[in-house]
């Protein structure tokens, strides 16, 4: 009957309308795929930890609480792995579907709300919106990141003195920009 299950369904059993009530859920589910843009995401099955409190209130149940979780990618100046930690908080009310329909007949249609599934609230689309939201479009290994040299493709970083002999100056800008042309 129930056309999900899995580790990002929350049972609000002992809760559901008992206004008043709460309870602490502290899990640690696995990532689902495509967590994340192809330039950094949560690899697949890595640890998601959900530290959440769960409140009955009139309208459903409201869940606030944090999601942590690792990160990884490539940084977008040098391509060297990066790591991120994120540590995001989520807030979301799970209405129940007749609070939920009279609101939509009252004209007051709130496209955010989700809805409870029976007595289950489906938390996937909550924390995955976190964790794209939380990353970065440009991750990078470090903020000062030099990135890459423009003549060589050497990282700045593990050899940030080096020089390349400089043939006539006026014309040395110009031979970079070459360079990197050919390059790509
Ligand atoms: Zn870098
Ligand atoms: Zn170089």
């Amino acid at each position: 009957m129930n056309a999900f299950g899995g580790p990002f369904a929350v049972s609000t059993h002992e809760l559901a309308r008992r206004p008043g009530e709460s309870r602490h859920l502290n899990t640690t589910v696995l990532a689902p795929q495509d967590l994340g843009s192809d330039i950094i995401a949560v690899p697949l099955d890595g640890p998601i930890e959900l530290d959440l409190l769960l409140e009955s209130v009139l309208e459903g149940v409201l869940v606030t609480g944090r999601v942590r979780t690792m990160a990884r990618g490539a940084c977008v100046r040098c391509l060297e792995d990066v790591e991120l930690p994120l540590d995001l908080s989520i807030q979301e009310l799970f209405a129940y579907p007749e609070r939920m329909e009279a609101a939509r007949e009252s004209g007051a249609e709130d496209a955010e709300e989700r809805m409870l599934i029976g007595e289950t609230a489906d938390i996937e689309p909550t924390v995955r919106d976190a964790i794209v939201l939380g990353l970065p479009f440009q991750p990078v290994c470090a903020e000062d990141c030099p990135g890459l040299c423009p003549t060589c493709g050497e990282r700045l970083d593990s050899d940030p003195g080096h020089r390349h002999e400089v043939r006539d100056p006026r014309w040395s800008a110009l031979a970079a920009l070459t360079e990197r042309e050919e390059k790509s």
